[in-house]
């Protein structure tokens, strides 16, 4: 486009961080597969991949444990755009929402950060809740991002500091 800068008719690119996890359905496919997914959205590239770590349910314990891992991307994608693309990979591998807070499921895909916005929109609240008090979220992310600040709450290695591994470890 003649006269347009490109980056400004694409939109700045952005570092992305992304929690998976899963505890239905053969939980190490789903994020495994769930990471080629994410590659394959138009407008993305995977920058890097955590190690899959195994972690025990939060909130409802009458479920299988969990496997979780921490994605970085790069994209031009808007916050929620990128939003609704990980939400159409949920519903492919078979996430279906039972109106329980925090029950199973196949595949849970949040946006952890998006470059260092802060977002509180209805659909969307970045640095993502819970972040700073999740074992599964936190030493994943920190296994590829050691040096993160996180908008609002500090070093991500304070945090990790501070937060008890709570039955998380690293899957072979
Ligand atoms: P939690 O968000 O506490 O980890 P959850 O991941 O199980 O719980 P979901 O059922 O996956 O919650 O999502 C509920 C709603 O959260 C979605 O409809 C989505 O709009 C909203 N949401 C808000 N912030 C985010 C975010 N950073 N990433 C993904 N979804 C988000
Ligand atoms: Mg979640
Ligand atoms: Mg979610």
């Amino acid at each position: 486009m003649i006269g347009l800068n490109m980056k400004d008719s694409m939109g700045t690119l952005i570092t992305a961080y992304i929690g998976l996890g899963s505890n239905l359905d053969n939980p190490v496919a789903q994020i495994k597969s769930a990471r080629t997914a994410i590659g394959s959205i138009e407008g993305v590239s995977e920058l890097a991949f955590s190690s899959l770590y195994h972690s025990v349910p939060m909130g409802p314990q009458d479920q299988p444990d969990y496997v979780n891992a921490a994605l970085c991307l790069e994209t031009r994608l808007t916050s929620i755009e990128l939003l609704r693309s990980l939400q159409a990979i949920e519903t492919l591998q078979g996430r279906v929402r039972q109106g329980e807070r925090w029950g199973a499921r196949t595949l849970d895909l949040d946006i952890l950060l998006y470059g260092d916005q802060e977002i509180d929109v209805p659909d969307l609240k970045v640095p993502h809740t819970g972040l700073a008090e999740r074992s599964f979220v936190l030493y994943p992310l920190f296994e590829i991002a050691p040096q993160l600040i996180i908008p609002g709450k500090g070093l991500l290695a304070d945090l990790v500091a501070k937060c008890p591994l709570d039955g998380l470890r690293q899957l072979a």
